[in-house]
């Protein structure tokens, strides 16, 4: 499905997000609005292909998705990090939360997250981290770069954003689960079926993996996992995408 959000700024992104109802709730808006699309694209983009409403290349094979799958995405997280005023959700009792964002590439979503999660623990008492996982060093550190000259430089001064390298099929190695487990996981790449028990198993009660799954070169499936008490994982599938996929290094720079 062809999306037109395109814009010439990242206020009139957001607002065209908004419009066409794939931006729904304040909390997604608000953290778009403050985290600026362009600080995370290479600079020769001028500002109208920045807001454009498509994946645009970073390097290394790969590509900052487009606004809209980032706010699809965000508005299926959106409930496992903000408490909802109306009726309990998941994240209601929690006083922690704990995010990890799978092939985190340009860095931009990742800092997105970042920016919902220290809003809302200006709401309600909470700890919060978000951990980005990336493949690529030299992308990994470009997300830094990025966010180092942003405002939103004092979220990786704390640690509470943190990038790190390794495999996101096997996270464990270089993301240590956080004992209670993750609230939110994002997968940004396209993953086999046979990589996600590896990702629910770090899930939290009440938490959410968020994974395309698929092969590359036709539409994949939006996976959405939930754990649920008694520690079962059940799933929805919302929709079809198009991601590169979840693979090794040297096939991803064809080596
Ligand atoms: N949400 C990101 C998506 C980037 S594209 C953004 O919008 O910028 C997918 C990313 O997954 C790429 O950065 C790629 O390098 C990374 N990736 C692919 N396979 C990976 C793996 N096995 N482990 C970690 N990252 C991986």
């Amino acid at each position: 499905m062809a999306w037109t959000c395109s814009a010439l700024s990242n206020e009139a992104l957001v607002s065209t997000l908004q419009r066409k109802g794939l931006v729904k709730s304040s909390s997604v808006a608000n953290a778009m609005a403050a985290v600026d699309r362009r600080w995370f694209i290479p600079q020769q983009y001028t500002a109208a292909e920045a807001y454009q409403d498509c994946p645009l290349p970073i390097g290394f094979n790969v590509t900052i998705s487009a606004p809209h799958m980032h706010a699809i995405m965000l508005e299926i997280l959106a409930p496992f990090i903000v408490r909802s005023s109306e009726e309990p959700n998941a994240t209601a009792s929690k006083t922690s939360l704990r995010v990890l964002d799978v092939g985190s590439g340009s860095g931009f979503l990742t800092a997105v997250i970042a920016e919902m999660c220290h809003a809302e623990a200006g709401r309600r008492e909470l700890d919060w981290k978000v951990v980005g996982l990336e493949h690529m060093r030299g992308l990994k550190e470009g997300a830094e770069a990025a966010i180092r000259q942003s405002p939103l430089a004092a979220h990786l001064e704390s640690g509470r954003l943190q990038f790190v390298v390794g495999d996101g099929r096997n996270p464990g190695p270089s993301v240590p689960a956080p004992e209670e487990g993750f609230d939110v996981i994002h997968v940004g790449a396209a993953a086999t079926e046979d990589s996600v028990p590896a990702l629910t198993r770090l899930l939290r009660v009440d938490g959410c993996l968020v994974v395309p799954v698929g092969e590359q070169g036709s539409p994949q499936r939006l996976l959405v996992y939930t754990k649920e008490a008694n520690g079962n994982v059940s799933w929805r599938e919302d929709g079809l995408c198009t991601f590169v996929p979840l693979t090794s290094a040297a096939q991803q720079i064809g080596k």
